[in-house]
């Protein structure tokens, strides 16, 4: 594969499990230098599990635990990065749960829990990052930008879900919050976007693809009639976080196999 993240240093949160782990994967083989995070003690063997299967391919980085939502881990964990490796050019703002309740019977707790780690957590990331990148500024020979940052959103940032109200605001609010730094910043040659993702095959969905039956229950929101798989991801994050996308910046990048597209219309409605 052509190294088009050559020399460059990535931050993905998240990233013990699902998605951040398939991001890492493919930062790294595209020359990334990756981190790991990962919230908890708990966590800690699956991100170094991750980061073997990184170094048997040839691949560099390392794990890191920070808890996102904490303003004086997530500081620890950028100036960490910049005494080990030098900066960071990357941010994957990946981080996410979900805590789901009726609307009536949804706890503040729940709320405060959902918000605090899927939106303060990508606020607190992305506000080292920029500070990072105004600091150090383009450096010509790794990248046209001064940084990159992609934003794990979800095809709830457009799509209302009952049930899941806290974590569907969430999204929403990771939207306007990307769309208003990436016009904050583009002056500084930072480019900042979203990955929309629909349903793609990890343990935070898992019942909802477990079996036979969920699956054909999932594929009717689905058009292109695939569950969507971590390398999905993986490519796009690529993409978006290299020169290629240079002229890309303040979008939401859907990667859903059409489930915005309104599927129930298909048969017009
Ligand atoms: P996942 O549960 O495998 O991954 C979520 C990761 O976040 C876990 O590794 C978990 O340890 C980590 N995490 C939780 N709290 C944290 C904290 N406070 N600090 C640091 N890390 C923390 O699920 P996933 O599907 O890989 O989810 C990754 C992201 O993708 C989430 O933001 C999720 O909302 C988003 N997403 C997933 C789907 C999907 O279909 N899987 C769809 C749309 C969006």
């Amino acid at each position: 594969m052509e190294k088009k993240l050559a020399g460059q240093i990535a931050i993905i949160t998240g990233a013990s499990s699902g998605i951040g782990a398939g991001v890492s994967k493919a930062l790294a083989a595209a020359g990334a230098t990756v981190v790991v995070n990962h919230p908890v003690a708990a966590t800690k063997n699956a991100a170094e599990a991750v980061l073997s299967e990184i170094k048997n391919e040839g691949g560099t980085g390392m794990t890191y635990q920070a808890d996102v939502s904490k303003e004086e881990e997530v500081k620890k964990m950028f100036s960490e990065t910049i005494f080990q490796f030098g900066t960071v050019d990357i941010l994957v703002n990946n981080a996410g749960l979900q805590r789901d309740a009726p609307f009536t019977e949804m706890t503040l707790e729940q709320w405060n829990y959902v918000l605090s780690v899927n939106l303060t957590g990508q606020f607190l990331c992305a506000r080292e990052a920029i500070r990072e990148f105004i600091r150090r500024g383009i450096t010509p020979e790794k990248s046209k930008a001064a940084g990159k940052i992609i934003c794990m959103s979800s095809v709830h940032e457009v799509i209302p879900w009952a049930g899941h109200a806290n974590y569907a605001a969430s999204k929403g609010g990771i939207m306007l919050l990307m769309k208003s730094i990436a016009q904050e910043y583009a002056g500084h040659k930072i480019r900042i976007n979203s990955i929309g993702p629909g349903a793609i095959k990890t343990p935070i969905n898992r019942a909802a693809w477990e079996t036979p039956e969920a699956e054909k229950k999932l594929l009717e929101l689905i058009p292109y009639q695939r569950v969507g798989v971590v390398e999905d991801i993986g490519a796009a994050a690529v993409w978006l976080a290299s020169d290629d996308a240079d002229y890309v910046n303040g979008i939401t990048l859907f990667v859903d196999g059409g489930m915005t597209l309104y599927p129930g219309f298909s048969t017009n409605g």
